[in-house]
């Protein structure tokens, strides 16, 4: 991958995130090096699995849309999965040899970030896309040119130890409320197959 395409990737990413943030450009750039560190492409399917440590409620949950992104492995997909650490780091594994690699993101660029416009604005309640985009490019630009062994901290590659389920195929609409569900998601009341609501259970 040339200059050229990684930057058409960051901007792309940029788009499907919804503004220009330091954290989502982090995700881009430890999506990147997870790639090319494996030499693996972008999980079009299951190929790959993404391990993000992000947790819940804090600035910087950005960072997994730009993995998300890059890698290919995502939510919606199920190949992307958190450990709640509060950190921006991640471990993508390449599913049919378990060979692993986790990347972390470093705090150099943090101090020069937390004084930012941007940040200041942030820490105001403003939301991202309402600050004017220079301003919000001042920190995708910081983050982007930075060297790399500044901001990443690449791990060896290591055997990652899981046995992959495969996913349950088919939904079956429940007996009750007829809304399609997924298989492993009925569940048996009497003689019928429901849905958690319809079947009082709490999971
Ligand atoms: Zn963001
Ligand atoms: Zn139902």
């Amino acid at each position: 991958m040339d200059m050229n395409d990684t930057k058409r990737i960051l901007l792309q990413a940029l788009e499907f995130h919804g503004h220009r943030c330091w954290a989502s450009v982090a995700g881009v750039r430890v999506g990147l090096a997870a790639l090319r560190e494996l030499g693996v492409k972008r999980s079009g399917g299951g190929q790959l699995h993404a391990v993000v440590e992000i947790g819940e409620d804090h600035g910087g949950m950005c960072f997994a849309d730009g993995v998300q992104y890059v890698t290919g492995c995502t939510l919606g997909k199920g190949n992307m999965s958190k450990q709640p650490l509060g950190k921006l780091a991640v471990t993508l594994i390449e599913k049919k040899t378990n060979r692993a690699l986790r990347i972390g993101y470093k705090p150099t660029l943090q101090k020069q970030i937390g004084e930012s416009a941007f940040m200041s604005k942030r820490g105001q309640g403003i939301e991202p896309d309402d600050i004017p985009e220079s301003e919000q490019m001042e920190l995708v630009d910081l983050v982007w040119n930075a060297p790399e062994s500044d901001v990443l901290t690449i791990e060896k590659i290591f055997q990652f130890d899981r046995d992959w389920i495969p996913e349950t195929m088919g939904f079956v609409p429940c007996a009750a409320c007829h809304e399609l569900t997924a298989r492993a998601y009925l569940r048996v009341v009497g003689d019928k197959h429901v849905c958690i609501p319809c079947s009082g259970y709490d999971r």
